[in-house]
């Protein structure tokens, strides 16, 4: 298995600075399954080349796991194909360039090259419109070159391995992170067990990136081999709110209960904010707190209306907010517009003296998220300390998960949630709540309805008794 990484910047020896290795020297590493040898096959100011080699050891590979001895075993593709070990391998000899540091050069780490990765010999059985759909979004210009199964015998046909170059201007650290989870996903047999810290890494090598893909559902299910449990955390985790959008999606399209909807574009989600903002702007809100805020859609539409004068949107996850920050493009809007939102990293479960004076708080799809006996602090937060005039909390309505038809009973919609309620469940809360804090409530059912078992959603208005 070869990987070799080219680049025509100039001088083209930064490459050595930024993957730390000498282009005059060959050096050789040692891996749990055998080698990695690093070295240039070519150096000049014009054009650099580094090659990393890696030489898997098939026999040891198969020691010590099962007794039983099986020629297929010990005879496989594994040493030659870039498979989860080119991962591996990349994080042990490139690992410092992979996250992005250089502390001979810091200045090369942001800069975008151009660079061309040569793979030799890549696995994609039957599936080069899936390896194109993997790299061309990431803005690679992708080559494929098909291997013949064996060039005596070209009526074998061709072999389901391909050499592969990928192409692009781009930062090394990009290039790396990509292909170290993109070889993997190609290659359906991962070495190892796939454990909690796979989600991990798959978190941190697709940071800035994996978000946006159009194929990260498949790239999640691929990488953790299909571990749903691992799949559906790791995609809650990446897109939370995406995460509850296609669960949704996928229960519209099971349920008859559609055609009763209200005419209303969007998907429920979409339909979700636009029925709060209804509230608000009858509520007569000029300032606004969205609690747990999530990636900032609602933030955007409140800010869209100029109705709405002073906003603050507070979530407990920073990622989240990184990814408000950049849905609302706060640095490029203008002092005035700028000064009518803040952002704020924190905890609803905790009293913040910044969340007082408002007119109005929104909590969409967030409670179920909280604790359950952390929700008599929330509630102290809210209704106690910050008290506006109005609180609009949508929460799921858990009867309408017999709906959806992937949702076996008895779980959640979200990996993340800690409970659903019913109506019922839900109107005891709230009454219970109003009560105690000197507020009275309504509700409303969102999204999609049914005759038995109610709506998609469940929303309820609370209006402070003065
Ligand atoms: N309101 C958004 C996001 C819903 S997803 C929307 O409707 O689009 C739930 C959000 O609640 C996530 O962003 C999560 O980070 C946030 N959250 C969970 N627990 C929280 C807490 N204790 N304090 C603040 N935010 C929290």
């Amino acid at each position: 298995m070869l990987l070799t990484i080219t680049t025509t910047h100039q001088p083209a020896t930064d490459l050595g600075y930024l993957l730390h290795k000498h282009p005059e020297r060959v050096q050789t590493f040692k891996l749990n399954f055998g080698q990695a040898h690093v070295f240039y096959p070519e150096t000049s100011e014009q054009r650099c080349t580094i090659a990393l080699l890696l030489d898997v050891d098939p026999v040891h590979l198969v020691r010590g796991r099962d007794k039983s001895f099986a020629l297929e075993q010990y005879v496989n593709d594994r040493p030659y194909v870039a498979s989860s070990f080119l991962s591996v391998a990349l994080s042990e000899v490139f690992g410092t360039a992979l996250n992005g540091h250089c502390n001979a050069r810091p200045e090369l780490v942001d800069t975008v090259l151009p660079l061309k990765a040569h793979l030799v010999v890549v696995p994609c059985r039957g599936e080069v419109e899936t390896l194109r759909s993997l790299f061309e979004p990431l803005g690679y210009t992708v080559t494929l070159e098909p291997h013949v199964l064996d060039e005596q015998y070209p009526e074998w046909g061709m072999s389901p391995y391909y050499s592969i170059t990928l192409e692009a201007t781009c930062r090394l650290s990009d290039l790396l992170s990509h292909i170290y989870v993109l070889i993997p996903v190609l290659d359906n047999a991962k070495h190892y067990w796939i454990g909690d810290d796979e989600v991990e890494k798959l978190l941190k090598r697709g940071q800035g990136w994996l978000e946006e893909h159009p194929q990260r559902n498949l790239i999640a299910r691929r990488y953790l081999r299909n571990r749903s449990s691992l799949v559906r955390s790791a995609l809650a985790r990446l897109l939370p709110e995406e995460a509850v959008a296609q669960e949704e999606e996928l229960a519209e399209e099971k349920s008859n209960a559609t055609e009763e909807a209200p005419e209303r574009h969007g998907n429920p989600h979409e339909q979700r904010l636009l029925a709060v903002m209804e509230v608000l702007q009858q509520s007569n809100a000029h300032s606004v707190l969205d609690l747990g805020c999530g990636e900032g859609k609602l933030l955007k539409l409140l800010l869209a209306s100029p109705a709405f004068e002073r906003i603050l949107g507070l979530d407990v996850s920073y990622r989240a907010l990184e990814y408000a920050n950049k849905r609302l493009r706060l640095e490029r809007l203008p002092a005035n517009q700028r000064k009518r939102i803040t952002l704020l990293h924190g905890s609803l479960t905790y009293r913040d003296k910044r969340l007082e004076g408002y007119d109005a708080a929104t909590v969409v799809e967030v409670i179920e998220h909280l604790d359950e006996p952390r929700l008599a602090a929330f509630e102290r937060v809210l209704f106690e300390f910050a008290q506006p005039a109005t609180v609009v909390i949508t929460t799921p309505n858990a009867e309408y998960n017999v709906k959806f038809a992937a949702l076996p009973a008895g779980q959640f919609r979200h990996e993340d949630h800690r409970f659903e309620w019913t109506r019922q469940q839900f109107q005891d809360w709230a009454e219970r709540v109003a009560g105690r804090y000197g507020y009275v409530v309504r509700y409303q059912p969102m999204g999609p309805q049914d005759d038995e078992v109610g709506a998609l959603s469940q929303m309820g208005i609370f209006s402070r008794q003065s």
